[in-house]
């Protein structure tokens, strides 16, 4: 293991993929532009992939785990394995890991893959169920997760990046000791009016798209020579 690994923590709804909202189909999952070429660039780059995901219709009842779990398979089909963009013939399944619940209503899913088992998907994801009103130990903007991997997986925070569409996204690089950086609103092309302050008052980056934001790391620093940031 590379004790000083680079990695990518990346939000799902609006960053990856188009939020339709409580999504639980996996026909619903479509890619944002650029993504699936970036995150594979990234890859190549050195970096690690990590989702990190809030999915409170869970703990809403309006969808379940299952759902959800179909749903991101779906995406790492669309991300990673291009030649069966409709995920078919693949189900290979998650093997999910469920973390220490208590006091937790419903323990989240965190799934803990050796990189070189799954290499046609992300490194690890987490999927936190709670509702915003209960108690959680993974949903964003707890750091939590992250903290978990730096810690498991040898990452070094100052290379890594968390990456999402909302304040509890860069909340949670902050209270990690990643840097965040601010994406747009799905394809609005624009970043949402809270997430855009918080990031002027903090100095955090933002992007038009994850692309564009990939396309400007991958070009500054090269992965296999960054030292820090
Ligand atoms: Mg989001």
């Amino acid at each position: 293991m590379n004790p000083s690994a680079p990695a990518l923590f990346l939000d799902r709804d609006d960053t990856l993929v188009r939020d339709e909202g409580y999504m639980s189909r996996p026909e619903q999952i479509e890619l944002l532009p650029g993504v699936a070429e970036a995150l594979r660039a990234a890859r190549a780059a050195g970096f690690r992939l990590y989702l990190v995901t809030n999915q409170s219709g869970i703990g809403r009842g309006y969808y379940t785990m299952a759902d959800a779990l179909a749903c991101n398979r779906r995406l790492e089909a669309l991300v990673f394995d291009p030649a069966a963009p409709d995920g078919r013939g693949r189900d290979r399944g998650l093997r999910s890991q469920v973390a220490d619940s208590t006091p937790i209503l419903r323990p989240a899913t965190c799934d803990l893959r050796p990189e070189a088992a799954h290499p046609r998907g992300f490194d690890g994801v987490c999927i936190a169920p709670e509702r915003p009103d209960e108690p959680s130990r993974y949903r964003k903007p707890s750091p939590a997760y992250l903290l978990e991997r730096i810690a498991g997986d040898g990452l070094d925070p100052a290379r890594c990046r968390m990456v999402g569409d909302k304040v509890s996204d860069l909340a949670c690089g902050l209270a990690a000791g990643v840097p965040p950086v601010l994406v747009a609103r799905g394809a609005t092309g624009a970043p949402r009016e809270d997430a855009a302050a918080f990031a002027a008052a903090r100095g955090i980056p933002v992007f038009p798209s994850l692309s564009a934001f990939v396309s400007a790391l991958l070009s500054r620093i090269p992965a296999a020579s960054e030292k820090k940031n």
